[in-house]
């Protein structure tokens, strides 16, 4: 499987070849979409991921920073699918909140002459505990406290974990603590998608003394680190010694 980072910067003003939050797991030939930050669909295309293929869609929290590109996403994905002459996978988009995806859809309505959903979308409303096991992912989502509306609904944040050929990884989306991933790491995970919009390249040190990790992406990254990069690598090679990684828009990795 690989991992392909689109987008690596936190809800910050905007920072040179930064895109916000998106991340795409890619297996068995399908491509799995975690949060659609703005000009994911753009990256994505132009890093050679087949757009027709994303089979799931996956929205942390409502945050522009992770939801801002997912009009495009959609548009682009039927916009490719005319000019190729191909029908689309019928995706299944999961979301924090039915008001977030109704207004994306009933933007595309007025925004995108012809947007007439020529693919099928299936929308779920997220919620703690299993949310598909399709025989090559299987993803589960765990709430966090980073954003609380009790108006809107109970949670509306979630972090996921991904379980895939015998591997875990965590997804962090966007937290209000680190110990709201204890319960994903449990014992063991294989890869962490850590944010650090909210925290240090130290507390996530800290965080982690303890814990069985065996490699650690730092996207999402928010000023503290986008503005002393070459600092930021040299404490991520001294605390984690070629277990971490600073992502950057467009790396791929494989796992
Ligand atoms: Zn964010």
């Amino acid at each position: 499987m690989k991992i392909h980072f689109l987008g690596t910067c936190a809800g910050t003003e905007p920072f040179p070849d930064r895109r916000h939050a998106c991340t795409v797991i890619e297996i068995n030939d399908s491509l799995y979409w975690l949060d659609a930050g703005e000009g994911c669909s753009i990256t994505g295309h132009l890093m050679g991921l087949d757009l027709l293929k994303i089979k799931r869609i996956l929205i942390s929290h409502p945050h522009i920073d992770h939801t801002g590109g997912l009009a495009n996403l959609l548009w682009t994905i039927q916009k490719l699918s005319q000019r190729k002459k191909l029908t689309p996978n019928s995706i299944d988009l999961y979301t924090p909140l039915h008001d977030l995806t109704d207004a994306v859809f009933s933007f595309l309505k007025n925004a995108a002459d012809g947007f007439k959903k020529n693919f099928e979308i299936n929308v779920h409303e997220a919620e703690d505990g299993i949310l598909f096991d399709d025989g090559s992912l299987k993803v589960s989502a765990f709430h966090n406290e980073h954003i609380i509306d009790k108006s809107k609904r109970e949670w509306i944040s979630y972090s996921f974990l991904i379980e895939a050929e015998n591997k875990k990884i965590v997804y962090s989306g966007d937290l209000k603590a680190y110990s709201e991933l204890d319960a994903l790491i449990g014992e063991h995970c294989d890869a962490l998608i850590i944010e650090t919009g909210h925290f240090g390249i130290d507390d996530v040190h800290e965080y982690l003394k303890n814990k069985s990790v065996d490699r650690v992406f730092f996207s999402h990254n928010g000023r503290e680190i986008l503005n002393f990069q070459k600092e930021s690598k040299e404490k991520v090679e001294l605390y984690f010694e070629g277990r971490g990684s600073i992502c950057e828009d467009k790396m791929t990795v494989e796992l």
